[in-house]
């Protein structure tokens, strides 16, 4: 996968139409979290260092196609002018007269932030008018919002066709860690797989199966597949219906020598909350009362020892209930592990991501994911739309 990158084309006095991902918390009219603005901040200076003029588009939250104060960038404006160190102007809707008359008014430098582009159904629906009229406003269009990648929406998919289209620094990162794990990932690969359902992650354990040396499956969802290895699991979370898609996963990595670690002990609850008492049980088998909300210092202890032999590592998916401080020694020992190794490390997932920046671990990590959804499809190897309309050969 050969993209091409904004360091390939020359700005200078140009227009870019830049899609970010500024879908940010807000609070009573107050960004509470700019992660997300500062990420984006590293291409649009480089852009603006080269010579260009930025209009700059994201969706925030669900305004479902209308108009809805409620949804408005206002906030976001004036959040990403102080980051940015210079004035934005706020257009007032998205695509249209007075936003046109205001973009050709632009000199190079300037910064326009258009409003909420999901103030129109056009943008969800790829609507080739919408994206054309998006499209009319610049003269090249850099797409930095891997978060949306795996939506083919207007501005994230359709305004490619109509325009010279680059990805900036963050999708370019992105792709740079991720796609490897797919073909030749340094060896030993380990892939550490965890959350809650089996449904939501077989797709990643498919195709992670296929370059890893050693898989690791924790969470909520080793239980359906410790239940077809015949221990018992007491009340703990299983999907009855993908039981024989467990087995024919566990049957495959046999067949292509896969190591799969599962876990050999756990923390265990009495009832799922909060306060339950935590009850370590030293095996695989769990008693009937109890649930599994954990691993134990066992299972800890082996993928330790496997993420040490590891040249790249991948981790999706927390290892037990994180959510719950009793319960989240298991995640946090991964995220430890990732941390203190030598590996190229790689986290993708919104919980597991959420967890290495709950533990302050994310600097240590070679790269975390910008993208929740969009890092899952791509590891299930799925073709992201807004990372193919900025590939080299479409
Ligand atoms: P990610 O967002 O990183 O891809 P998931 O959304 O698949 O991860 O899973 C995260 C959820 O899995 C968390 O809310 C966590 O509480 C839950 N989970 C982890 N272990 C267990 C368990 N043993 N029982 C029930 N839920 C679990
Ligand atoms: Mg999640």
């Amino acid at each position: 996968m050969i993209l091409n990158t904004i360091r390939e084309c020359d700005f200078s006095g140009k227009k870019a139409l830049v899609r970010v991902d500024f879908n940010v918390p807000i609070k009573d009219g107050v960004v509470t979290d700019d992660t997300r603005i500062r990420a984006a901040l590293p291409t649009l200076t480089y852009l603006l260092d080269n010579g260009a003029s930025l209009v700059v588009m994201s969706h925030l939250g669900r305004p479902k196609g209308k108009k809805n104060p409620e949804f408005s960038m206002a906030p976001i404006a004036k959040r990403f002018s102080e980051l940015l160190g210079k004035d934005v102007q706020l257009a007032n809707d998205v695509i249209g007269d007075e936003v046109a008359k205001q973009v050709s008014s632009m000199k190079a430098g300037d910064v326009l932030l258009l409003e909420n582009v999901r103030f129109y159904s056009g943008e969800e629906g790829n609507d080739p008018g919408f994206a054309k009229n998006l499209a009319s406003l610049g003269d090249v269009y850099v797409n930095d919002a891997f978060g949306t990648a795996h939506r083919a929406h207007a501005s994230t998919e359709g305004v490619s066709h109509y325009l010279p289209s680059y990805a900036g620094f963050l999708i370019e990162k992105e792709v740079k860690f991720m796609a490897p794990l797919l073909s030749n990932p340094e060896k030993p690969f380990v892939a550490i797989i965890g959350g809650s359902k089996v449904s939501s992650k077989i797709g990643v354990l498919e195709s992670l199966v296929k370059t890893c040396d050693s898989i690791v499956i924790g969470g909520g969802m080793a239980y359906t597949f410790l239940a077809v290895q015949g221990h018992t699991i007491g009340k703990s979370l299983v999907e009855e219906e993908y039981k024989d898609v467990a087995s024919s996963f566990l049957a495959k990595a046999k067949e292509k020598g896969v190591q799969v670690i599962l876990p050999v002990d756990h923390l265990c609850g009495t009832e799922f909350k909060d306060d339950t008492e935590a009850i370590s049980v030293d095996a695989a088998d769990i008693p009937e009362n109890l649930i599994g909300m954990d691993i134990g210092p066992k299972t800890i202890s082996m993928i330790v020892d496997v993420v040490n032999t590891a040249k790249n590592v991948v981790w999706n998916g927390p290892m037990g209930v994180f959510e719950f401080d009793a319960f989240a020694g298991g995640t946090l020992a991964v995220a430890k592990a990732l941390a203190e190794s030598k590996a190229t490390s790689v986290v993708g997932g919104g919980d597991s991501v959420a967890a290495i920046n709950k533990f302050n671990l994310a600097d240590k990590i070679s790269h975390v994911s910008t993208g929740g959804g969009a890092s899952l499809e791509f590891l299930e190897g799925k073709v992201l739309p807004g990372i193919k309309a900025l590939e080299k050969l479409k």
